[in-house]
């Protein structure tokens, strides 16, 4: 028996694809090649933007003469609709693309083994039992590991669903209220990580900075996590995403102490006015996020800085892109996803007046991307001629004989090297810059998984 998946979306929906990859190999499944080759497709989807949904109708649509023509073939075809787009549409996707058929909402993965074992037996299974999704009861279970076959960086998720109901963001909606996993489950998995030699982990969740598991918080998991990848070869820890308003002090603290906590941070501010802001619902200011971000630089001195911009927001004015553009000169990100306003139904911001036209939200976001590319340049520019410790990732697609690398800080690297170094760490210096990426003359292999 063969799968095969097509993910969108978020580094959530990555982490789920490769949990449910290692339930089907549990079952003796293999990865099928392609879709055409496999007995099982499933789409994990993402229902954050508009678009990201229509290109999964096209895929759907496409699937549906894929069905008509195994089953005239005589070969069954199953097809699973998973993520954000199931919980949201349900089984009613079913009544416009009957070759669906299973809605998979985030809550009710733990039915994958029960339809794959049904497809083993020639038998369809009742999606109703015992993981209906309208269920208010069906609350979120974590899978026991996300690791994806072949890598040495792995994807941890901590928590899952959203409280914070920003104003332009459906996940809350689809993704339900906040659940965290329990400490003893996280370590389970870094332990387990560790053991088959993962060098990286990246602790995940819609908002990492409000964990809680009973009297135990964001800071204190950092502490445990750190405790836990001590003496392992895991030598990096990230964590995304982070929101603004519930990154504390304590939890600065606690990741300015432990050198596993790469010295980079993807801090969303979304916009630059205060105005904005609120009716965003990010229930923060600019100048306070401009205060943490002087904390976060004093307890770290050279942490990199990421983040998310949004523009054309309703009723944004052109003094509030100025705010925008001014909050974006005082930090200067690394870089930034920069995208503009669309209107997603069922959220709060759906109704707001004010709509920017489309025409002049493309010319503000323009600008937004001009200035931040200036940053990057300027960022990369400092950075000229240091030394770097890099875990090298992959080789690059037009030389073999060159592998990309990044540095804690979240900067690419090329440097000579063949794929025998791949997920190891090295050592080399900034020497030149192409684009966004550094170059390097020579890197140094570290032959041993000792700490630094
Ligand atoms: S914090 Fe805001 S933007 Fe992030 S997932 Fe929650 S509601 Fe969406």
């Amino acid at each position: 028996m063969k799968y095969f998946f097509e993910t969108y979306g978020c580094q959530m929906n990555m982490a789920e694809s490769a949990a449910l990859a290692l339930a089907a190999k549990e079952r003796g499944w293999e990865e099928a090649e392609s879709s055409g080759d496999a007995d099982l497709v499933l789409i994990n989807t993402c229902s954050v933007r508009a678009t990201a949904e229509e290109r999964v109708f096209g895929r759907l649509a496409q699937y549906e003469a894929l069905k008509k023509k195994r089953l005239a073939g005589g070969r069954p075809f199953t097809l699973v609709l998973a993520g954000c787009m199931a919980e949201r549409l349900g089984d009613g996707i079913k009544e416009k693309y009957p070759a669906v058929d299973y809605a998979m909402g985030t809550r009710a993965r733990p039915a994958f083994p029960h339809i794959l074992e049904g497809i083993e037996k020639g038998c369809r299974r009742d999606t109703t039992y015992p993981w209906d999704t309208s269920s208010e009861k069906a609350d979120f279970v974590f899978s026991s590991s996300h690791l994806e076959d072949g890598t040495f960086r792995s994807f941890v998720p901590i928590m899952h669903g959203c409280n914070n109901f920003c104003s332009y963001c459906i996940v809350p909606y689809v993704r339900g209220r906040e659940v965290s996993r329990s400490p003893s489950s996280i370590v389970e998995e870094i332990r387990l990580l560790a053991e088959k030699g993962v060098r990286e982990i990246t602790l995940l969740g819609q908002n990492v900075n409000s964990y809680r598991y009973s009297a135990s918080g964001f800071p204190a998991l950092l502490e445990l996590v750190a405790e836990t990848v001590k003496d392992t070869p895991i030598k990096w820890v990230r964590f995304l995403s982070s929101h603004p308003k519930d990154l504390s002090d304590e939890a600065i603290a606690v990741m300015a102490a432990h050198r596993c906590f790469c010295r980079h941070l993807h801090l969303p501010v979304q916009h630059g006015s205060d105005r904005i802001l609120e009716k965003m619902n990010r229930r923060y200011t600019g100048q306070a996020y401009l205060e943490l971000v002087r904390r976060l630089k004093e307890a770290m001195p050279g942490i990199s800085l990421s983040t998310d911009i949004l523009v054309g927001f309703p009723g944004e004015t052109v003094e509030d892109l100025e705010d925008t553009l001014a909050l974006m000169e005082e930090v200067k990100f690394l870089y930034s996803y920069m995208y503009h306003f669309n209107p997603r139904e069922g959220t709060a911001a759906f109704d707001l007046p004010g709509r920017i036209p489309d025409e002049e939200k493309r010319r503000r976001l323009a600008r937004v991307i001009e200035l931040q590319k200036q940053h990057t340049a300027e960022r990369l520019k400092e950075r000229k001629g240091k030394e770097a410790l890099v875990l090298i990732e992959g080789i690059s697609r037009k030389n073999a004989d060159e592998i990309i690398c990044r540095t804690e800080r979240d900067e690419m690297v090329v440097a000579p090297g063949s794929a025998s170094a791949l997920g190891r760490f090295g050592r080399l210096k900034l020497s030149g810059i192409r684009g966004n990426t550094f170059r390097s003359k020579n890197i140094e292999i570290e032959k041993s998984c000792s700490k630094s």
